[in-house]
């Protein structure tokens, strides 16, 4: 990042110091989208160290891929988070990799998703792990159904229709009961297809 790049994100930092928050248009006009703006915090809270910072970005950066991963700023903000933070640092590179399994098929045949998919470094190789199905959390989270409950709002992840005889199934949350074909209502990927 250069000077200017860097500025508005020490304000942030900053800013969470004083007020445990901070929002993504502040005095200084010149911010990346703001996926691409978390990413970029969260990667200066870790290298201050400053743990609650870390967990409050990566909040804010899950909720806005989520809705947001076919924005143009999604392919950016992959590139920030694999060229800002390690390997082992899982924190925005699984739900990276989650709404990228998730919404696969759309994003294959996005332009500026093919270009990171060449050049953010170590993207492709993890990519590729979990369309090949790894026996990692996010590849069962990503094979399994994401079902929004509509009682409660939590979000679930299974496989209805494994066993015929139990034609309804619970909210793992609230225990709310419906039948099968009304979950396959709520669920989240098809509603975004
Ligand atoms: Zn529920």
């Amino acid at each position: 990042m250069t000077i200017d790049e860097k500025a508005p994100v020490v304000e942030a930092v900053l800013t969470y110091l004083y007020n445990f928050n901070y929002e993504t248009g502040m005095l200084i006009t010149s911010r990346p989208p703001p996926m691409v703006f978390h990413a970029q915090v969260y990667a200066m809270a870790e290298m201050y160290g400053i743990q609650s910072l870390k967990t409050y970005s990566k909040e804010k950066f899950e909720t806005t891929i989520a809705t947001g991963w076919n924005l143009e700023a999604f392919p950016s903000s992959i590139t920030e988070v694999f060229s800002t933070t390690p390997e082992t640092d899982r924190g925005l590179r699984d739900p990276v990799i989650k709404v990228c399994c998730e919404n696969s098929k759309a994003l294959v045949a996005d332009d500026g998703f093919k270009v990171i998919l060449r050049e953010a470094p170590g993207f492709a190789a993890e990519f590729a792990e979990v369309l090949a199905g790894g026996d990692t959390v996010v590849v069962k989270e990503c094979l399994l159904t994401v079902y929004e409950c509509p009682d409660c709002g939590r979000e679930w992840h299974g496989n209805l229709n494994e066993n015929p005889d139990l034609p309804s199934s619970l909210c793992p949350y609230c225990q709310i009961e419906y039948d099968n074909e009304d979950w396959a209502r709520y669920t989240r990927r098809n509603k975004k297809r």
